[in-house]
């Protein structure tokens, strides 16, 4: 019988877990503390996904995103197949980034609330980010241009400003506080899993 590989993150306690982040065996308490602070764990890892299930947010509504914004039931629903298109552009325009985390994640979004804001582009300073923020434009553009030809440009950009406002409202929900954390990325993988163009 093969003997059990000691942790490779403590190199005390029995590595019972394998980490597919590591591709090493590591012990359960150093997968629960580690996971999402010095691992990058992948969206397959199936105790990242349990874990999820009782993670602890510390929801602060003070903290919550662009608050002068408004946003009721009614918006949702009328933007409802924008806020769709929307959630799907940026879990497309994150693919090629696999280890992006919820904080680049977030610092694209807020590049796009603040370009509706002040109403010219502004790119976030983080390459990651600014990969995400030209891959969602790509495909925002071209939509945006269509909303335009019939004559629904108006709408078009307070519900653009809305629903980014929503969705920066989400992932801040989502966020648990791990320099690695990807709840808020893991979600929007999980809503649309075959990438939903
Ligand atoms: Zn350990």
């Amino acid at each position: 019988m093969a003997r059990m590989a000691t942790c490779t993150i403590c190199e005390a306690r029995k590595g019972k877990r394998y980490c597919t982040a590591r591709g090493e065996d590591i012990c359960t308490q150093c997968c629960a503390t580690e996971r999402e602070v010095t691992i990058n764990c992948p969206f397959e890892c199936s105790y990242l996904r349990d874990s999820r299930l009782h993670e602890k947010r510390a929801f602060d509504e003070a903290g919550m995103p662009h608050r002068d914004v408004k946003i009721d039931d009614e918006f949702l629903q009328r933007s409802e197949m924008v806020l769709m298109l929307m959630a799907a552009f940026m879990n497309n325009a994150m693919k090629p980034v696999p280890n992006a985390t919820d904080k680049e994640a977030r610092e694209a979004i807020e590049a796009l609330v603040a370009s509706y804001r002040h109403g010219k582009d502004v790119n976030p300073e983080g390459e990651v980010a600014k990969g995400i923020v030209d891959r969602f434009r790509e495909k925002l553009d071209p939509f945006k241009a269509e909303l335009n030809d019939r004559e629904a440009g108006p709408f078009a950009d307070t519900a653009f400003l809305g629903v980014l406002v929503f969705m920066a409202r989400v992932a801040y929900g989502y966020d648990n506080g791990k320099p690695n954390g990807r709840a808020y990325v893991h979600y929007l993988r999980a809503a649309f899993p075959e990438g939903g163009e």
